[in-house]
């Protein structure tokens, strides 16, 4: 992009109906937030479990500032790996059951950092096509034979590991879809590893804290094995920020040594580990939080049966109602604005062309009765 061309390029967004602008917060994150000065109910953050600004995550990290200070200093290999963050490694790989884990700065990193590290030229690496941008790019930079196939073809995913010559295989998928929220057969997609030799690279950004009963996928659908490799980030349902990756030690200790994402920047800072280790116990005490989110999502399907939106099959807490058109889509959340509820509208590229949608992001922060006016707005933007 030459520095004459930025503007027709923003200019042609607009005209897409595609330019993004960032609404900015001024009150914490939580279920009524204020944006550009007014108030609203919000359906778009990713604080699943409502812990983001939970009164004892905050304690948690105060008190921690006071221990360990504010900045990370320098980078994990250098002198910056914490005596909390040792804490929040080990606790976190018990917490999903495995060997050891590793702290990155947010998930965006350790995908990167993580599919460089175990595929390279003359490797393949395979992925769902509704894949997080971050596998992607991961993969992109990974340097290794780049095959996506159609979202939950098992057949088609199979066609290409055998079809595929690779001397390392790895198969990257999310457990649940971001943008759709619907789930990957792990257990099919973990046999066809096996069958092919691969590793399975399991983006579980959506369902830490969720799917059994809190502890993630690997719980969910009983996936410990060597060829497992798990990621979950910690800045949706855990509340606070950052990433992990968990499996064998001799994994965990082959990514310290290779994962440019964790060894060329500085460590995170400390207190983030603190709130991380107090919010690994409130998943785990408050299973009411996950309760509550599924009678959200029984309500909102409900709600909206017989009427002319359509949600997809999602048992979490991302409900998206697909409406096709970005113009549209852009319409009816101006429309939910001024009923004073928000709701994000997400347009190509971050989901396919032609299927634009309003995310619906569901979490226990919300009562029901934000539900239910999240309903009535809806059924008046569509009357
Ligand atoms: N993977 C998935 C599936 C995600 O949805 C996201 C965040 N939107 C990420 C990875 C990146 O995680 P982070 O926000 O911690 O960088």
């Amino acid at each position: 992009m030459r520095p004459d061309e930025i503007d027709s390029a923003l200019s042609a967004l607009a005209g897409e109906h595609r330019l993004r602008r960032r609404a900015t917060l001024q009150s914490p994150q939580g279920p009524r937030v204020t944006i550009d000065g007014r108030d609203y109910l919000a359906f778009a953050s990713n604080d699943y479990l409502g812990l983001a600004n939970h009164p004892a995550l905050r304690q948690a990290m105060q008190q921690a500032i006071g221990d360990w200070g504010v900045g990370g200093g320098s980078s994990a290999l250098v002198a910056g790996h914490f005596g909390i963050q040792q804490q929040a490694e080990e606790a976190l790989a018990e917490f999903v059951g495995c060997e050891a884990a590793l702290l990155f700065g947010s998930g965006y990193a350790a995908n990167l950092g993580v599919i460089t590290s175990l595929v390279g030229r003359g490797d393949a690496v395979f992925a769902d096509r509704l894949n997080h941008a971050s596998l992607n790019d991961g993969c992109l930079l990974s340097r290794a034979t780049f095959k996506r196939f159609r979202h939950n073809d098992l057949a088609q995913l199979e066609q290409l590991l055998r079809d595929t010559p690779a001397r390392t295989r790895l198969i990257a998928v999310d457990a649940v879809y971001s943008m759709d929220g619907d789930e990957a057969p792990l257990r099919e997609l973990l046999q066809l590893a096996e069958r092919y030799d691969a590793w399975l690279y399991l983006d579980d950004a959506h369902g830490f804290g969720l799917l059994g009963d809190g502890h993630g996928a690997l719980l969910e659908y009983a996936l410990h094995h060597p060829r497992v490799v798990y990621m979950a980030t910690l800045g949706k349902a855990a509340g606070v920020a950052g990433a992990f990756v968990a499996g064998s030690r001799q994994l965990i200790d082959w990514l310290v040594n290779s994962a440019r994402t964790y060894i060329f920047t500085t460590a995170h800072p400390p207190a983030q580990a603190a709130a991380i280790l107090r919010s690994l116990q409130l998943i785990d005490a408050d299973k009411w939080r996950r309760h509550l989110i599924n009678e959200h999502i029984s309500a909102l399907h409900a709600g909206l049966r017989a009427t002319s939106l359509s949600l997809c099959s999602s048992r979490s807490p991302i409900q998206p109602i697909i409406i096709g058109s970005n113009k549209q889509v852009l319409k009816l959340a101006e429309q939910l604005r001024a009923r004073g509820i928000w709701v994000p509208a997400i347009r190509p590229p971050t989901v396919p062309a032609g299927s634009a949608r309003l995310r619906v992001s569901l979490s226990a922060g919300h009562t029901r009765d934000d539900v239910a006016e999240l309903l009535a707005a809806l059924l008046s933007v569509i009357s």
